[in-house]
């Protein structure tokens, strides 16, 4: 499996997955079609198109996509009316074949209530969408706080191993949140170094892994008891500890 970034509007990612093996080329989350064109173009065909949730940002290029390479649409079910062509209705914890490679859905509502990722265990890679971003989580759309909660901690138990490409390039910013309330946590802390050192150069900060996020993320770290304190939620469940902390995200 070969990942190819592909920067897309202001700050989108959309991800050309290859499969060596039989020459498949998907790509997912195609925001818009000239940026996914360029990238496809090398190897002229584009034989799947993978959509973890409905937004324009990442649905953007798929009609004009699956005109010029006759590709198929995949993406979950419940949102078959606001997926711009979609052919292929998953549901959740289902797998599904991409030339040589399985993947299995993985329902995570909260930003919108039929928001997917995709997860390769073969391989240990896992497409977050709007969900989980490196450093942060997606603003609650649709969904409840809970929702979101309940999905994160889905992605939680996931072999530390797994590399994590989310949907946007939102490090930066969600660095400086977590630089905030999570004080005395050293890794995030060289992570910062590492982090500023890629914006620096114009290169991606994706793709971060679970095991990092769950030592750096601040809305993976609620039940830190120091992170509890700082925000006076001392003896709160981790659950409360979450809605604080995405109620100041929200207005950070
Ligand atoms: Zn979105
Ligand atoms: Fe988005």
């Amino acid at each position: 499996m070969k990942i190819e970034v592909i920067n897309c509007l202001s700050d989108n990612y959309s991800y050309l997955i290859l499969d060596e093996k039989t020459n498949t080329v998907s790509i997912v989350d195609p925001s818009e079609f000239d940026q996914c064109n360029k990238a496809i173009q090398k190897y002229d065909r584009l034989d799947y198109i993978l959509n973890t949730h409905h937004h324009a940002d990442h649905v953007g290029g798929n009609i004009e996509l699956k005109q010029k390479y006759n590709s198929k649409i995949i993406g979950f079910d419940c949102d078959n009316n606001r997926i711009p062509g979609i052919d292929i209705l998953l549901k959740d914890n289902q797998s599904q074949k991409i030339g040589s490679l399985i993947f299995k859905t993985i329902f995570i509502p909260g930003h919108t209530k039929g928001h997917i990722a995709f997860y390769f265990k073969n391989e240990k890679v896992i497409f977050t969408g709007d969900t989980l971003f490196s450093l942060g989580c997606g603003r609650v759309f649709e969904g409840t706080h809970e929702d979101m909660f309940n999905s994160l901690g889905k992605l939680k138990i996931l072999p530390s191993e797994t590399k994590v490409y989310c949907g946007h390039e939102y490090t930066k910013s969600n660095l400086n949140f977590c630089l905030m309330y999570d004080l005395k946590n050293k890794e995030l802390k060289e992570k910062s170094l590492e982090i500023n050192q890629k914006i620096k150069n114009k290169l991606p900060t994706i793709p971060t892994t679970i095991g990092e996020e769950l030592r750096t993320n601040i809305f993976l770290r609620c039940d830190n008891n120091d992170i509890k304190r700082v925000l006076n939620l001392k003896d709160s469940p981790e659950q409360e500890v979450f809605s604080k902390l995405r109620d100041l995200k929200d207005a950070f």
